[in-house]
């Protein structure tokens, strides 16, 4: 029997990150939607259990679905910053009559989709998000301000084969609103207690001054405006040798623009300031799998040790 000549040239690597994938991840048909295995979530689990630990007293705690209001993401001028990345619900509405139509089109080979209708949800892209209008609608803000940890499973339409940059990723946030002077020690308590967290998971990592992606010409601008004024500082993790590290933790600061996009409020009237600090919990896995290997049993005592695996 004749068979094929193969060249036994190996596949070029195409991203260092790759060999990480059967490990952790199986396809689902979509480029940063991933189903993952028990072995990822187990550090998963831990993760969101140590970082846990760390909450300060006086934190409430929210968690949010996957979808939020789509009037509240207006509200929060998302079209301006980052509409590209959005995600909105559509579906089939009508009676039977209408749907069936849709429906039987797809059958006959043709599109059912262009009956689809815009939906008052949209995916929600950040995980403090939806904790404002929360805030907001109990009136002044107290002098102690607040303190809220929330997560939520985000969605941003950035298509890549990369593991470290998902289109369905979970993201973990403390978010505090108050005063300007309280945001700013938040944020710094929570840098240093974020490199803590990275030296005790034995990552390498060094924290920068950073900006948002706003989308656009006038999205420079508001870049070089968050540059300017300090806004943005995140944890990156190198996963690529020299190449630029992975944001892996983001450190905010809003001044009082969802203050007053909210009218979260002061005492006195004056809008309230707020921040988060932000785990990207699915980059913070890949990160120690990438930086310790795929075996947990494997990892440095400490790590082990920190995250209980
Ligand atoms: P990047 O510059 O890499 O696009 P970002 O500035 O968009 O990141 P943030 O908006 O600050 O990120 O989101 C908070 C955290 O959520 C990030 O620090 C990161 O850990 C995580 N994150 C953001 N986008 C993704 C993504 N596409 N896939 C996985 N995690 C993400
Ligand atoms: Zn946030
Ligand atoms: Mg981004």
């Amino acid at each position: 029997m004749n068979m094929p000549i193969r060249p036994k040239v190996a596949a070029p690597v195409r991203d260092p990150l790759d060999s990480l994938f059967d490990g952790l991840f199986r396809p689902m048909n979509a480029d940063g939607v991933y189903a993952r295995t028990g072995r990822y979530e187990g550090v998963v689990e831990a993760l969101q259990a140590l970082i846990s630990r760390q909450r300060e007293e006086g934190t409430e705690i929210f968690r949010f679905p996957p979808v939020m209001s789509r009037r509240h993401l207006e509200t929060h001028g998302y079209l301006k910053s980052f509409p590209n990345l959005l995600g909105c619900v559509s579906c089939l509405e009508g009676g039977e009559g209408d749907i069936r139509k849709a429906v039987d089109r797809h059958y006959a080979g043709g599109d059912w989709t262009s009956a689809l209708e815009t939906a008052d949800l949209v995916l929600t892209p950040a995980a403090c998000y939806p904790v404002y209008p929360i805030a907001a609608a109990r009136g002044a803000v107290p002098e102690e301000g607040y303190r809220f940890d929330v997560a939520c499973d985000c969605f941003r339409r950035e298509p890549s084969r990369d593991l470290d940059r998902l289109q369905s990723f979970r993201m973990r946030e403390y978010v505090c609103i108050g005063s300007p002077a309280q945001i700013q020690a938040f944020r710094q308590r929570w840098v240093d207690k974020a490199t803590a967290l990275a030296d005790r998971l034995g990552l390498a990592y060094e924290v920068v001054q950073a900006s948002d992606p706003f989308f656009g010409r006038v999205g420079q601008l508001m870049a070089m405006n968050q540059l300017e004024q300090a806004l943005k500082f995140e944890l990156l993790v190198p996963l690529r040798g020299d190449g630029p590290g992975t944001a892996c933790m983001s450190f905010n600061y809003h001044r009082e623009h969802f203050g007053t996009t909210w009218n979260l409020r002061d005492a006195a009237g004056e809008p309230a300031h707020t921040g988060c600090v932000a785990f990207g919990i699915d980059r913070l896995a890949v990160a120690l799998f990438a930086t310790h290997g795929l075996e947990t049993a494997g990892w440095p005592a400490g790590v082990r040790e920190a995250l209980g695996v």
